[in-house]
């Protein structure tokens, strides 16, 4: 999701990053506290004194923040869940779960972990302000605190609006699912509030752009909008992992695909495989052993010149665990590594042995042929009927 994210330290075996987006909302954090806030509540100090000030909440907000996210992380981890690390981007941070929480009841502390966090510091800096106040120290540390323990309220309230995907939707989400054991309708009603919310913020954005808070406005819109996008994207996502459990890679390959020997040359491979029978993708094979792919990408690196010299084995990709898959497979687990991986097309085989190739649209035609037909994964568990519908 974040490619261009840059590592910053790993705490407790979690690897936290920045994405460059967040550097963007952390100038606009200093300068509005610094020109705006800081001066309000803590009149006559100079310029560089606020923008100090201002660099120094954002720090903290920074720590909350990866605190934060590092609380769903633990959680996560305590119940067995893969994370991929903790980054922080444009709106705020994410703890990267490889993996959806298995249960209701794992989803729903993973998701309560986070506000419960945020909470609890906010809690500490409001107690730390009553020990600043009786010590005396300065009033400008004194505000630099009170702006964290506000801003850590916030965070866990607006986390806690019951709106999928924030965390207050993923624990209505863990309680519907554990009251209907029914997670595709659990999540449509979560995230159908998903989209409401981010709709009613997307509004209220449009209406402060109209009044005075213009920069405010804005920012809601921008948020309304990933909320919606994030909520209906991950509902879309369900259906379709519904859809494919009961299949498996075998059910829907190419199961005799055109395949291509180590010791054709480039030309050969474009004028009678590629062009000749309209693929883009091919097993390479040494006899009846798998040694990996060509695609149109890769040949397309080659001078044309050298096309009728070059052999495939000089260019192929050797098969390995990132392009190739087990026929056994259940289907939704090779979505999930097409999703993760960015690849349209796998090769499907193991041991030296091709089976098949599988592309990503196979799932599509499958699920677009599953839609024409009127089946969503809901009505097949409620009617107790298994879809069958296999490819030949
Ligand atoms: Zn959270």
């Amino acid at each position: 999701m974040f490619r261009n994210a840059i590592n910053l330290f790993e705490i407790f075996g979690f690897k936290i990053r920045v994405d460059p987006s967040w550097l963007l909302i952390a100038a606009l954090i200093v300068w509005s506290l610094s020109s705006a806030y800081f001066p309000a509540n803590l009149p006559g100090y100079s310029h560089y004194d606020y923008i100090a000030l201002g660099i120094a909440a954002m720090l903290g907000l920074f720590a909350s923040l990866i605190l934060h996210e590092l609380a769903h992380a633990l959680v996560a981890r305590q119940f067995g869940l893969q994370i991929g690390g903790i980054t922080l981007f444009i709106f705020g941070g994410v703890a990267e779960l490889e993996q959806e929480p298995r249960n209701p009841k794992s989803e729903f502390w993973i998701a309560v972990a986070g506000p419960a966090m945020s909470f609890a510091l906010s809690g500490l800096a409001f107690l730390a302000l009553h020990g600043l106040d009786i010590s005396g120290v300065s009033p400008s540390l004194h505000e630099v605190v009170a702006y964290l323990g506000l801003i850590n309220l916030i965070l866990a309230l607006f986390n806690l609006v019951p709106a999928f995907p924030l965390d207050g939707g993923r624990v209505l989400r863990a309680v519907l699912w554990w009251m209907k054991d029914d997670l595709l309708w659990a999540t449509r009603i979560a995230s159908n509030l998903g989209t409401g919310f981010g709709a009613l913020l997307i509004l209220s954005g449009v209406l402060s752009l109209f009044t005075a808070n213009s920069v405010g406005g804005l920012w809601q819109i921008l948020i309304g909008f990933f909320i919606i996008s994030a909520s209906t994207g991950s509902y879309r996502q369900l259906e379709i992992k519904t859809a494919l459990k009961d299949q498996t890679v075998r059910s829907l390959m190419a199961k005799s695909p055109k395949t291509a020997d180590v010791n054709d040359d480039v030309a050969t491979l474009v004028d009678d495989i590629m062009l000749a029978r309209n693929v883009s993708f091919v097993p390479v094979l040494e006899g009846e052993h798998l040694l990996g792919y060509v695609d149109t990408s890769l040949v397309h690196a080659i001078d044309r010149e050298n096309w009728s010299t070059a052999r495939l084995g000089d260019i192929l990709v050797p098969a390995s665990d990132e392009n190739t898959v087990p026929a056994d497979m259940p289907m939704d687990l090779l979505f999930e590594k097409m999703a993760r991986s960015g690849r349209r097309k796998m090769l499907v085989g193991q041991g030296g042995r091709l089976d098949g190739v599988i592309a990503l649209a196979d799932l599509v035609s499958y699920l677009a042929i599953r839609n024409g037909l009127g089946l969503s994964g809901e009505r097949d568990r409620q009617q107790g009927r298994q879809p069958h519908l296999h490819r030949s």
